[in-house]
């Protein structure tokens, strides 16, 4: 295994400015010399701004690693915040190149950005302030308070598909869906399990868990919408960080105190399409 995947949230990389000015150009992002890859930038774990600017997280580090094995070296890489609802734009537009931001895979998204992986398979989950005693399931969530970040598709399946009544709460962000939970503007966030135990670290006791995970969430890679030979070449790193390793040292070192059942097997591809 390489060392340099594992050295990285030490070497926390600098953000550079989100405002570069040109668009890039919405060819593919293969034979770049520098990438600008969309990130969360407010979920602990997985894509989080410090205050000096760097970003952090699972989803950082598998990012960082895409590039250098896409030929990019980290001092390359500029990460840009994209909010859930931002994602396709980002990508269609040109102002990101790739986008590895807890991005399910699913058929609506398909028809406007083309996926790579995906690089890991989430499962959707609920958090409940710690004294909460009634939701222990989807289906508690009928008639309660339901917070999701704009543009996510968490709501989707507890409401479209399972039909569970919630009533639904947008929020810009899953971090501000945190806060009004803790602060009981609402009863529930249920999002994809990396995310809500990301949050959970960081306020043990004021939170819990259900743990009654009910969907897959494969996490793919967003690129521009029919760049193949990127997402094909980006399923190859993606073989490859499985592989050697990386992928299960960096799953471990940001996930292995969560409890979470971590599968270190590489994921069976969607396929680029
Ligand atoms: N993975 C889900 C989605 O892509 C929820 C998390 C998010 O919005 O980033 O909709």
């Amino acid at each position: 295994m390489r060392s340099r995947a594992l050295a990285l949230p030490m070497a926390a990389v600098l953000a550079l400015s989100a405002c570069t000015g040109a668009l890039s150009d919405t060819g593919s992002l293969l034979g770049r010399d520098t990438l600008r890859i969309g990130v969360k930038a407010d979920q602990p774990g997985l894509g989080l701004r410090g205050p000096s600017g760097e970003f952090t997280g699972f989803d950082v580090d598998v990012a960082l690693d895409i590039a250098e094995r896409l030929g990019v070296e980290p001092a390359d890489v500029e990460f840009v915040e994209v909010t859930s609802a931002e994602r396709e734009e980002a990508l269609r537009e040109g102002r990101v190149d790739m986008v590895v931001a807890t991005y399910s895979i699913t058929p609506a998204r398909k028809t406007e950005v083309t996926f790579a992986g995906p690089y890991y398979v989430a499962h959707q989950d609920i958090l409940v302030r710690a004294d909460e005693r009634s939701i222990d399931d989807v289906r508690d969530l009928a008639g309660r308070r339901l917070c999701q970040g704009e543009g996510s598709n968490s709501a989707t399946r507890v409401i479209g598909e399972r039909g569970v009544a919630a009533r639904l709460i947008e929020a810009p962000t899953y971090s501000e869906c945190v806060t009004m939970l803790e602060e009981g503007e609402v009863d529930a966030v249920s999002t994809d399990d990396l995310i809500l135990a990301g949050f959970l670290l960081r306020s043990r006791d004021a939170f819990r868990i259900v743990n009654a995970p009910f969907t897959d969430e494969k996490y793919g890679v967003g690129v521009a919408e029919g760049d193949l030979s990127g997402c094909e070449a980006v399923n190859r790193a993606i073989t490859d960080m499985y592989q050697d390793g990386t992928a299960e040292a960096l799953l471990r070192m940001w996930f292995g105190d969560t409890g979470l059942d971590l599968v270190t097997s590489v994921p069976q591809f969607e396929g680029c399409s």
